[in-house]
């Protein structure tokens, strides 16, 4: 250990962008065992580890790392999946400048220890060793649970509840199980056979999977409060922000998902008419993206692997206000993306469709009470730019659950996200809520966090009536 005085900092090898923007496939090769072992090696063992601090799971990064330096790679896994329960996953999408690599005490003067990267082929050696094995149980509990959503929030209480014995049925709205992990994040970023091999795994070790079954539609939170001892809400968030501004109407303006839901249909395979008539396909267009997160990140990307004519990211704050990982940003501007920062649009204009966007030029001004500078229009100060197709990458609001659900008693925070209290129960009893839904829109290692502890506080309460009982 304690290598990175010697040992300079090295990502896997990323593809040419000239090659990489033809096709859909992931954009970086995996260590090979000499460099992960190397890159381990760097680590300083810190006494405080900051890289853990700031991992949501609390990952044992120092021990694995220590591990992984010396080829004890079942062990390394071992630890790794024991706080994580995709971390293949998590070594591919986190945005680690943000969290462990960003933290890393050596990142200032030495460069992080390249964290996610090996903890990814920490989890990748172990599939294809045949380390990673289904659940097996001994014993089932005789308790059921229902969760609603099988996004990463859902699919990790799955497996912890599993785990414990108890029945688990996820119900679904969609046809495939994965939440924005399949039909949100591109295929460039994680692919969709990295989810579905974890979809597999969870349904040989007995959990049932529903899907296309709405809640609230095909079947009530009513029908599964009776069916099962306890259900978790694990719907994420899905209302569009919308601007609001003179010609949001037009033809061919988007919201991020419409777009990208179609583009990940398509490279699954599936017949998209929207896709298919060329409405919800950029190739040939000029693109315009709005926003400034790794949504708009991966719209734009996409737009870049769909042909499009010319793709321009609009973004009212500047570079180093942006809230999406500045990894991906480099990524897209090796892609031929260009960003027009401190630029947010006024009005779109056309004519049936829209033919431009009229944009503003802003400035920074005083920041707010989290730090975060505000910006402000300078007046007289604004520009037209073509537009063929322009997608909306905004964030995203919670439904109305209380309506959708017809369960008035169901409590919404005031930003429409569910209640819940410290034990991660919903206003209704037995009924419990994790992920996006609760927290807004967020990451898919929170989600992953906070259906951990979701299952684990099911699991207690169940546990105690089950002593009641007896
Ligand atoms: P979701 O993943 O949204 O899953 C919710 C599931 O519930 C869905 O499958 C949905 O169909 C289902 N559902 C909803 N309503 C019902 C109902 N009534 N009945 C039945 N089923 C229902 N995070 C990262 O960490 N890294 C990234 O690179 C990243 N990129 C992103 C890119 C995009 C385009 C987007 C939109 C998000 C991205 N995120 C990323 C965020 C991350 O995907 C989410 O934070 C995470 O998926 C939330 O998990 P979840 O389980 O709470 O909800
Ligand atoms: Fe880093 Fe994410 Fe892995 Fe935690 S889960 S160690 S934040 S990549
Ligand atoms: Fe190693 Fe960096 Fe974590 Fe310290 S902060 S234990 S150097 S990975």
């Amino acid at each position: 250990m304690l290598q990175f005085t010697t040992t300079e900092q090295a990502y896997p090898q990323t593809r040419e962008a000239a090659a990489r923007k033809l096709d859909f496939n992931e954009i970086s090769a995996p260590f090979n065992p000499a460099e992960a072992a190397t890159q381990s090696s760097r680590c300083s063992q810190c006494g405080v580890p900051f890289c853990q601090i700031h991992c949501p799971l609390a990952n044992n990064i120092p021990d694995w790392l220590k591990l992984a330096a010396e080829g004890r790679l079942q062990e390394a896994y071992a630890i790794s999946s024991a706080t994580n329960s995709f971390p293949e996953i998590c070594g591919r999408i986190c945005p680690q400048d943000k969290l462990c690599e960003g933290n890393c005490v050596i990142e200032k003067g030495f460069g992080s220890v390249t964290i996610g990267a090996v903890e990814k082929y920490i989890t990748e050696t172990a599939f294809a060793q045949g380390w990673v094995k289904p659940i097996k149980i001994t014993r089932e509990s005789g308790r059921s649970i229902g969760i609603i959503g099988a996004g990463p929030a859902g699919l990790a209480a799955a497996d912890m509840l599993r785990r414990q014995g108890h029945a688990l049925t996820i119900y679904d709205r969609y046809d495939r199980s994965g939440g924005l992990m399949i039909y949100g994040i591109p295929n460039f970023k994680l692919d969709k056979k990295i989810v579905q091999r974890r979809e597999k795994l969870l349904r040989d070790g007995g959990i049932k999977f529903q899907l296309n079954t709405q809640v609230g539609i095909t079947i009530t939170l009513d029908d599964l409060r009776k069916k099962h001892d306890a259900v978790l809400i694990a719907t994420g968030v899905y209302k569009p922000r919308a601007l609001g501004i003179s010609g949001d109407t037009l033809q061919n303006i988007f919201p991020a998902m419409d777009y990208l839901t179609a583009s990940n249909r398509k490279g699954l395979g599936d017949k998209v008419a929207a896709f298919d008539s060329g409405t919800l396909n950029a190739n040939a267009k000029r693109v315009v993206v709005i926003g400034g997160g790794d949504t708009a990140m991966d719209c734009v990307r996409t737009a870049v692997r769909q042909g499009a004519a010319s793709v321009t990211c609009l973004y009212r704050r500047d570079r180093a206000n942006m809230p999406g990982s500045a990894r991906e940003v480099k990524h897209a501007e090796q892609e031929g993306v260009v960003f027009e920062w401190l630029a947010a649009p006024a009005q779109f204009i056309g004519d049936g469709a829209v033919k431009s966007v009229e944009v503003q030029r802003m400035r920074l001004s005083a920041a707010d009470e989290a730090g975060r500078s505000n910006v402000e229009a300078i007046a007289g100060d604004t520009y037209g730019l073509d537009a063929d197709m322009v997608i909306q990458a905004l964030g995203y609001d919670a439904d109305d659950l209380p309506a959708l659900f017809n369960a008035p008693e169901l409590r919404a925070s005031k930003y429409g996200t569910l209640a819940i209290d410290a034990q991660f129960m919903t206003t209704l009893p037995n009924v419990y809520a994790a992920g996006d839904i609760v927290r807004g829109a967020s990451l898919v290692v929170w989600a992953i966090k906070d259906g951990r502890d979701a299952a684990l506080a099911i699991h207690a309460r169940l546990s105690v009536e089950a002593r009641h009982v007896a």
